[in-house]
This record gives structure tokens, C-alpha cells and sequence, in this order.
């Protein structure tokens, strides 16, 4: 009656099938993520595993690309821009006077000056 059982012996976990199934697995590479706002993220990708060109910062949601000097832009307007800033950057100092001349003559006008 004894044998039989010899497969028992085998241990679990021994020789090299047994070292993959424990999970040390295939090989990583973390690649930089960096985004406007200057965080970096480190992702862990499976060597073979093809990588996104951008991946959203954790920390603030913006986009985040692998190129440190060129962070992707946000999306959107950035968070925040007066009207007058958009104003300004459509018109040059001339054209923000002659518009505020004709106001000015509007409401004289209107004043009957
Ligand atoms: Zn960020």
C-alpha cells in the first residue's frame, strides 16, 4: 500500500514553473509621465505592452506626455483667463484705443456734447 502518493512529494512552487506562477514575473519598465503643471508619473508598463502617448496626471488631471521640455496643454482654457486678457491678446494697444474712442464718442454723441 505505500507509494502511489509519490506525486505528493513534489513540491509546490519548486523549479522554474513553479517560480513564474509566484508572480516575479515578466519584466516592467516605468516610463516617465510629465504634465503642465510639472508632475511627474511614473507608469508601470509589461515590457512588451504597447505605451500610451499620454496618460491624465493623477495628482491633477491634466494630460501628461513623456516629453519633459513639452508637456502636453490642458485641454481647455487654462483655468483661468480674464475676458480682458482674451481682449488683449486679440487686439493690439491702437485698435483698444480707437474702440475706446468711438465709445467715448458714442456716449458723447448720446449726451448730445
Ligand atoms: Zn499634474
Amino acid at each position: 500500500m505505500a507509494g502511489g502518493n509519490a506525486i505528493r512529494g513534489t513540491r509546490v512552487g519548486a523549479g522554474p514553473m513553479g517560480e513564474a506562477e509566484r508572480g516575479e514575473s515578466a519584466p516592467r519598465r516605468h516610463t516617465p509621465f510629465y504634465c503642465a503643471n510639472g508632475h511627474v508619473t511614473r507608469v508601470s508598463f509589461a515590457i512588451e505592452a504597447a505605451e500610451p502617448e499620454h496618460w491624465d496626471c493623477p495628482r491633477c488631471g491634466l494630460p501628461a506626455g513623456k516629453n519633459q521640455e513639452a508637456p502636453p496643454a490642458a485641454p481647455r482654457n487654462e483655468p483661468y483667463k480674464t475676458h480682458l486678457a482674451y481682449v488683449r491678446e486679440r487686439r493690439s494697444d491702437a485698435d483698444g484705443e480707437a474702440i475706446l474712442e468711438e465709445a467715448l464718442a458714442k456716449v458723447r454723441a448720446r449726451r448730445g456734447e
